[in-house]
């Protein structure tokens, strides 16, 4: 008899179940409930974690392989893009202030994604989502390393790129994302995926990346493009994690559907309330637009979203709480956040600037029913103060929402002229919010958001750099006279112009 047997080869699902589920197993040194404190109390029951499906059944070598190919194609756009001076292609240098939002707003998020996905995946006792998790996990720190070396090369010539860690953790309006990830993260496990994998990363993804991609290709930005490819697989895996978790929750006890229910209602209301950074960027800061705000969300939200809740039903799940809000709001949220922009320029690390007459044409079209009543009115009024050297800024610092750390500046769901307001009391102290949506979700977990470090609250404390604004300012990183201020006169600005007077006279 011959010892030597021919290796077997496996077929692609019993090497996958081998290189994943098979690495698995029952804890005996310790109970499986100590060593997997968290995938248990938030209320959650599972039955079989087997029943997890992994529709990529990627095993580790061909994801390592996957992205390394990716990486090299990235890298050498990248190159070239530097190598040809890539910024004089955009279409208008105030363009690159969409970048400086996305470096400083959205790259930290992609690594606190990398590491939220890897603190959930070590707390899930099964092997499919434990797995799942792990590649996520690699691919968002992934995102965030691509996001940087895409966006470095503007940090050569513009202004407000040179310290987005810091920023992240103390600019006031980046507050408003950064408080959206601390909070998914410090929520369990299995809110946590339900925050980013299914809220954001399957309801609401397509609202942050199509305009920041398309917006990159229509305004010449090859870069981010790229990335935004380089970016777009890893995606797909990710929404179908995020389908997959809230599929496998609801399958496995009719108990959680409310909770997963519950979870919903908050992360869209909070993702919502995010993506009106984007709204502005859409309608105000893209020299060449793609599409509105009101179109995308009617097509990404409305439609897609529409189809998808009413799949969920035979479950029992029902559209998000408040999504009627948001279809009112979807033809004023853009312009109510560069209002506030503009009047806390000179407190931000990017530029803002008034829409030109054919800008002002254009969302005038886009928005028939608000823009020429209620925003074009302010805009000629903030043109007038301007032409007559009263530029105005506002110098009161104002208040925020609790929840979703945006200032006070969205309006009544029924009425686009007043401003709306609501408050809970707790404890003895009063606490303020811009919607019922955001009031709901404190009243919920008000333990958890009383602890929120509100910008506002705390340069009143004293806590950011001192009284006076520039002090503050110095303790932000950000260089007064460069990085704030209107886009006119600013070096960014000069800068541009002297290129295009020189392409100009290269030309002639
Ligand atoms: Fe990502
Ligand atoms: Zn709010």
């Amino acid at each position: 008899m011959s010892v030597a047997t021919k290796a077997r080869k496996l077929g692609l699902k019993q090497r996958y179940a081998l290189m994943t589920r098979g690495l698995g197993w029952e804890t005996t040194y310790q109970p499986m409930d100590t060593v997997f404190p968290y995938d248990t109390y938030e209320g959650i029951k599972i039955h079989d974690w087997d029943a997890w499906e992994d529709p990529f059944r990627l095993t580790m070598d061909a994801y390592w392989k996957y992205q390394s190919e990716k990486e090299r194609k990235l890298y050498a756009v990248i190159d070239s893009f530097a190598q040809n001076n890539g910024h004089l292609g955009i279409t208008d240098a105030r363009y690159v202030n969409a970048i400086k939002l996305f470096l400083t707003g959205v790259s930290p998020l992609e690594y606190q994604a990398h590491r939220g996905f890897a603190h959930a995946g070590r707390h899930f006792r099964g092997v499919g989502p434990r797995i799942a998790c792990q590649m996520q996990s690699i691919d968002e720190l992934r995102h965030a390393q691509t996001q940087v070396h895409a966006m470095s090369h503007y940090n050569k010539y513009f202004d407000g790129f040179h310290d987005k860690t810091h920023m992240h953790d103390r600019v006031w309006y980046l507050s408003v994302p950064k408080s959206f990830f601390d909070d998914a993260m410090t929520a369990g496990p299995f809110e946590f995926l339900t925050a980013i994998s299914f809220s954001f990363e399957y309801v609401l993804t397509n609202l942050l990346f199509v305009p920041f991609m398309s917006g990159a290709a229509y305004n010449g930005d090859m870069a981010t493009v790229t990335f935004g490819f380089s970016a777009q697989s890893d995606e797909a895996r990710h929404m179908t994690l995020g389908l997959e978790v809230i599929k496998f929750m609801l399958e496995q006890d009719e108990g959680n559907t409310p909770i997963v229910q519950r979870w919903m209602d908050k992360w869209f209301w909070r993702g919502y309330r995010l993506l009106a950074l984007v709204a502005m960027m859409m309608d105000y800061m893209l020299p060449k637009r793609i599409m509105s705000w009101q179109e995308a969300w009617e097509m990404y939200f409305e439609e897609a979203g529409g189809a998808l809740f009413e799949d969920l039903s035979r479950y029992g799940i029902r559209p998000p709480k408040y999504h009627e809000v948001a279809a009112k709001e979807k033809d004023r949220i853009s312009h109510e956040a560069w209002g506030i922009f503009y009047n806390y320029t000179h407190a931000a690390a990017f530029h803002t600037w008034l829409p030109n007459e054919d800008e002002m044409a254009w969302l005038s079209a886009k928005y028939p029913k608000t823009f020429d009543k209620i925003y074009r009115p302010r805009y000629e009024q903030w043109a007038k103060m301007k032409a007559e050297g009263k530029r105005f800024y506002n110098n009161t610092l104002p208040q925020l929402c609790t929840t979703c750390q945006i200032p006070m500046g969205f309006t009544e769901p029924d009425d686009p002229t007043t401003i709306c307001f609501r408050s809970s009391e707790y404890r003895g102290e009063r606490y303020h919010f811009c919607s019922d949506g955001c009031k709901d979700i404190f009243d919920y977990e008000p333990e958890k958001y009383i602890q929120s470090w509100l910008p506002v609250h705390q340069i009143y404390q004293g806590n950011c750099g001192g009284a006076e604004l520039g002090q503050v300012l110095d303790w932000y990183h950000i260089n007064q006279g460069a990085d704030n201020l209107d886009y006119d006169g600013s070096p960014d600005q000069q800068l541009w112009d002297k290129w295009m007077s020189d392409r100009k006279k290269a030309a002639s």
